[in-house]
């Protein structure tokens, strides 16, 4: 199983990130300041490290920048509020391995994880004897529950996006539903909207876990 370093000050941010990550399989180790994610990044040997750059003590880059001093090359993501140009080409020129800005969508940086993780996994050995245990978790169907818990949809919400996923039309959704077209418009958006995704396929994608 990956562990993740999240160093971030913010306790709502870290506390969320922490029921996502864990939410999908991984175990995660939580710093709030830049001595303190020095020391556990070098010490619980984590698979990757979301990095905030404001931290009450010293600054998120300063971190980046004596990791990679030390020779410790795990995949940093940097998740700030900086929108700069200026920030994110300094967060890359020290090291960092993709950046992403504050607000954030949540599905946006659990992908851009797996994604990063990915990328650093060693390839399978050529005689195929990697155990799968070791394979980075794969994304199963979501329940209702998760749905809700998750992201947040009301229980219509989570029928409305149990509809869209089956490919349902916002014609088709009021009428198996039996509310007014433009109701069922609405609550797509607000299903869109709280996945965080643009697109109705991007739903079924998601709730069948092919995202
Ligand atoms: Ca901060």
């Amino acid at each position: 199983m990956s562990r993740i370093l999240v160093v971030e000050d913010s306790l709502d941010i870290a506390e969320g990130l922490q029921r996502s990550l864990e939410y999908d399989g991984y175990e995660v180790s939580l710093a709030t300041k830049a001595a303190h994610a020095l020391a556990v990044a070098t010490s619980d040997h984590p698979a990757l490290i979301v990095l905030d750059l404001g931290l009450p003590d010293r600054d998120g880059y300063t971190v980046l920048e004596e990791l990679r001093g030390r020779g410790v090359q795990t995949p940093v993501l940097i998740l700030s509020a900086r929108r700069d140009e200026a920030d994110k080409l300094q967060g890359f020129r020290l090291g960092a391995d993709d950046y992403v800005t504050k607000p954030f969508s949540i599905l946006e940086l659990m992908a851009r994880i797996s994604a990063l993780l990915r990328r650093a996994a060693p390839a399978a050995p050529a005689t195929g004897t990697a155990p799968a245990a070791d394979a980075a978790p794969r994304p199963g169907p979501i329940s209702d529950e998760a749905l809700r818990e998750r992201y947040g949809l009301t229980a219509r919400q989570t029928e409305v996006a149990r509809l869209i996923g089956e490919g349902c039309s916002n014609a088709e959704i009021a009428t198996r539903l039996e509310m007014s077209y433009y109701t069922a418009r609405n609550h797509t958006e607000q299903v869109l909207a709280k996945l965080g995704v643009s697109s109705r396929a991007a739903v079924g994608a998601l709730l069948f876990g092919q995202g």
